[in-house]
């Protein structure tokens, strides 16, 4: 039998990732593809580094992406940055802060970790009450947005918390880039990761990172070899570094980092500060639509990301049939539960280029249909008309 060509569906995307891909950065990944030491393409690298150095609010000369997706970044940051023996408070809300935790042991660091409730921030006394009871701490690392419950967390007093105690910071700025206020150098973050596939909408697999000069000074006199052939920034560094001559490490993902390049423009063009507004007015107005049908959020209101709307699934309600009706009948996807909060939540995500008045009206009017045809105990018929209010306003 003759394998075909793979044509996949049009859908549209309101998960916790990947987001909707704009047809200009689908586009760009269609563009020519060149040598990966080109005159051409180095250009382009450098361009990308201020890009990215825009977006995260750093001077960080070692900003660049990853090449893979943003497990790989998170690794890259702890790979780079602990030492067998160190140890590290992990600040833990959600399914994320676990990974966390395994990066640790795995880097033979010793992991502390904080728990806080899922749904919740990051309680910023338990972080203080641990660094006291352990001043032989070296790093702090928490999410800033945790996908899988929709909390933010308060990543300026987490991070001068940790400067009091003379720890460096990793920070999870996965869903936060682009989609909520983060300012690396301002906040003083020292090694920060995040994606290209959420608030981003550039398609998966790279990681954006940057890294402090004090995150670096660390980096470079380590007592060990970094653990990771691949994610070792001292080698890393020949290719992407600054005032280097690029030197081969790995062939670059050329035409991924067209696309990055291309919504990183797109940010550019926004503005970062109208992308963070944009974000939480589109949020105003799903919740709107959301609550008017009588659907609840599982995060309080003050901890709510806009690019990650958690929803309890009302009683009696099929989760799984849901998903898949509107999959199916409206080519719409939304997120499942992850982990604790499988089959007890929905995630509807509002990033990035699917932050959007058309996504949010089309979102309330699918489940507001397939909700009433599954005899849900929510308010049907009103949902569209809410959201449309805010949106106007
Ligand atoms: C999606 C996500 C990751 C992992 O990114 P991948 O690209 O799936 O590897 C890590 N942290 C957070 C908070 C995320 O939302």
């Amino acid at each position: 039998m003759a394998i075909k060509s793979f044509h996949p569906p049009q859908r549209t995307l309101m998960g916790p990732g990947p987001s909707d891909v704009s047809a200009r950065v689908l586009a760009a990944l269609a563009r020519p593809t060149i040598g990966h030491l080109d005159p051409m393409f180095v250009t382009m690298m450098d361009e990308m580094k201020e890009l990215l150095k825009y977006a995260f609010q750093t001077k960080n000369e070692l900003t660049m992406p990853i090449s893979a997706p943003g497990s790989a970044g998170m690794e890259a940051c702890f790979v780079n940055l602990v030492e067998p023996g160190d140890k590290v408070i992990i600040c833990q809300n959600g399914v994320f802060g676990g990974r966390m935790k395994e990066n640790v042991e795995r880097c033979g660091g010793v992991a502390v970790m904080i728990q806080d409730d899922w749904g919740r921030a990051v309680d910023p006394q338990k972080l203080a009450d641990t660094l006291k009871a352990n001043p032989d701490t070296k790093v702090v690392a928490f999410v800033h947005a945790e996908t899988s419950t929709g909390a933010l967390s308060d990543a300026k007093t987490l991070v001068a918390l940790a400067h009091k105690h003379g720890c460096l910071t990793i920070v999870d700025a996965v869903t936060s880039l682009a989609g909520s206020p983060l300012k690396v150098d301002e906040w003083g973050i020292d090694a920060i990761y995040s994606g290209t596939q959420k608030c981003l909408s550039c398609t998966p697999g790279l990681s954006p990172v940057s890294f402090s000069p004090r995150a670096l000074e660390k980096i470079k006199n380590r007592k060990t070899k970094v653990q990771s052939w691949f994610l070792d920034l001292n080698l890393v560094m020949g290719y992407w570094g600054a005032a280097t001559k690029r030197a081969y490490h790995h062939t670059a993902p050329i035409n991924a980092l067209y696309g990055l390049h291309e919504s990183l423009v797109m940010l550019q063009e926004e503005g970062l500060e109208n992308s963070w507004a944009r974000h939480q007015k589109n949020h105003l107005a799903l919740r709107a639509g959301l609550e008017a049908m009588g659907l609840q959020f599982v995060v309080p209101e003050k901890e709510r990301l806009p690019q990650l709307n958690a929803l309890t699934i009302p009683a009696g309600v099929d989760d799984a049939a849901l998903r898949a009706t509107l999959l199916n009948e409206y080519q719409l996807e939304i997120g499942a539960g992850l982990g604790v909060m499988a089959g007890k939540v929905w995630r509807i995500g509002l990033m990035g280029y699917a932050s959007n008045p058309r996504n949010i009206l089309f979102c309330l009017g699918a489940l507001d249909d397939v909700l009433g045809r599954m005899k849900a105990p929510v308010k049907n018929g009103v949902a569209v008309a809410a959201a449309h209010k805010v949106l106007a306003g």
